[in-house]
């Protein structure tokens, strides 16, 4: 409710806002299925309730399941120079890799598109390192973009940036580091040469943690939807059956087992449609 009334009382009509995810997990190095629903609903019902343009951050690895979940939950994409003139649509792009070039493009992003809002879910954080893990403590840094210059430039422009993650290892979990390393695995010792822990380090002006990153986005909408009296925006369980059954379908895995079944860090398709309903009933009565 917190993040709700922050963005319904930062973002003007037309704004463009900025959605960061995608987490990439080994063996097989693929995107994994908690993320994308929570991206393209939260892009969506901003879309919905202020007209919001939102330009979508992934690593081109993993844009063909960002797209499909996107098509999944009736939304279109443009190209960015096109994103302006568009009424209903996003714009996808890819971040680098490499950090030097991740501090250009961020400072190019912000400079052009100055976003009123910047919020990252699911999206892995860099250590004190600079290393960035999966809850197991393997290293992942060289799959995954650095988007650390956006959250750090936007926070230092006065951008309200919001986290949302369920783990510890993810971006905005700097807020709540010393709690992470007291109960999370691996938190203050990873299992790779740095050894600096999984614990992110990267801090935002909102952190949102839910058992699932994605229930934490499916949360805010909801809210949305209570602080603007507008109807709509909380997506309903047709929509989140669709985009769950298109990332399975293009192979993303559980975040739990990292394999390809129809599970969201574990947890059945039928369970998160369960929680969308209640979601529903909770802001309807
Ligand atoms: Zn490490």
């Amino acid at each position: 409710m917190t993040a709700a009334q922050q963005i319904t009382d930062t973002i003007d009509r037309r704004d463009y806002i900025i959605v960061i995810t995608g987490f990439i997990l080994p063996p097989k190095y693929v995107q994994e299925s908690d993320g994308p629903p929570g991206a393209v609903a939260l892009a969506r019902a901003l879309n919905l309730a202020f007209e919001a343009k939102p330009i979508l951050i992934i690593e081109e690895k993993s844009q063909e399941f960002l797209l499909k979940t996107l098509r999944a939950a009736k939304m279109r994409t443009t190209d960015i120079k096109e994103l302006a003139q568009k009424e209903t649509a996003v714009s996808l792009i890819d971040f680098p890799l490499n950090l030097n070039k991740a501090e250009e493009k961020a400072e190019r992003i912000l400079e052009k598109y100055s976003p009123a809002i910047i919020i990252a879910i699911e999206k892995p954080g860099k250590n004190s390192e600079g290393e960035y893990h999966t809850m197991r403590g393997l290293n992942i840094t060289s799959f995954h973009a650095k988007v650390e210059p956006l959250i750090e430039k936007g926070n230092r422009q006065g951008i309200l940036t919001v986290g949302i993650g369920d783990g510890g290892n993810e971006v905005g979990m700097g807020n709540i580091k010393r709690t992470v390393e007291e109960y999370v695995p691996f938190a203050k010792t990873c299992q790779c040469p740095c050894k600096g822990g999984i614990a992110a380090e990267s801090r935002v002006s909102l952190l949102v943690t839910a058992s699932i990153s994605n229930w934490g986005a499916y949360g805010i909408e909801a809210c949305l939807q209570a602080v603007t009296k507008k109807k709509g925006i909380l997506h309903d369980p047709l929509i989140e059956e669709s985009m769950l059954k298109s990332l399975f379908e293009a192979g993303a895995v559980n975040g739990v087992s990292c394999q390809n079944k129809p599970l969201v860090d574990g947890i059945p398709h039928n369970i998160h449609l369960s929680m969308i309903n209640m979601l529903h009933t909770l802001i309807c009565s």
